[in-house]
């Protein structure tokens, strides 16, 4: 087996900490926890993890702007543990790049699956390998090896969630997909916040690959449906 996930919760709620800590470290991860941005830090700095764990409700610092700033460095999962509930909420923890969130309180055992799912699609081992490289706009899109590569052969990094849309993109070429099967392949069937946080990615990938977002080339709206991928034929 490979090593073992390392999972780093960050979460000044010492209980639903030492709970979190105890329960996935049953499971087989392996833990760092801390209570505070400051200790996050110092552990991304000596440390490489596989996700993260972050309670936007931390004392020292506004846990929204921890979350951006670690997304602007790090392309791990992040999954957001929050007591905030309305959609809007939920759309921002999305909108920072988060790739999930948990509202509290949440069944520890979904958390864990939760994990388990982001972590192997990050690694790229749920991909089925139909599609192991797709070409679009001078973009070259490696599914098995989880890279976007642009025309100068240059890497664009990818949130897992931003690498989940492409991917289904690439198993379905030339086809129109809905917002709700896109929705599907960021989600999986959780607790989804609605289709706008398609949008939301969708925006984030033309972003990244140069699209205008008023006229896109590489990935065309279908008002009131969805999206489609232009791959080059
Ligand atoms: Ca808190």
């Amino acid at each position: 087996m490979a090593a073992k996930i390392h999972v780093l919760i960050v979460e000044d709620d010492e209980l639903v900490r030492s709970l979190l800590d105890a329960f996935l470290r049953e499971r087989g991860y392996r833990i760092s926890a801390v209570g505070s941005g400051a200790a996050m830090r110092g552990v991304l700095a000596h440390e490489s993890i596989d996700i993260l764990l972050l309670d936007l409700g931390l004392p020292d610092e506004d846990g929204i702007a921890l979350a951006r700033q670690f997304r602007t460095v790090h392309q791990t999962p992040m999954m957001i543990l929050t007591a905030r509930s309305t959609r809007n909420d939920r759309i921002a923890t999305l909108e920072i790049g988060a790739d999930d969130y948990l509202v509290k309180p949440f069944d520890p055992q979904e958390l864990a699956l939760r994990i388990s799912n982001l972590v192997a699609r990050n690694r790229g081992s749920e991909v089925d390998g139909r599609a192991p490289a797709f070409a679009f706009g001078g973009f070259r899109f490696d599914v098995r090896n989880h890279a976007l590569t642009d025309s100068s052969g240059k890497a664009v990094q990818l949130t897992p969630a931003e690498f989940s849309i492409l991917a289904a993109f690439a198993k379905a070429p030339g086809r129109v997909l809905s917002r709700d099967f896109l929705l599907d392949a960021i989600t999986r069937g959780g607790d989804a916040p609605g289709e706008r946080v398609v949008d939301v990615v969708v925006g984030r990938l033309r972003k990244k690959m140069g699209d205008d977002p008023r006229n896109p080339s590489l990935i065309k709206t279908v008002t009131g449906f969805g999206y489609m991928l232009q791959a080059d034929s």
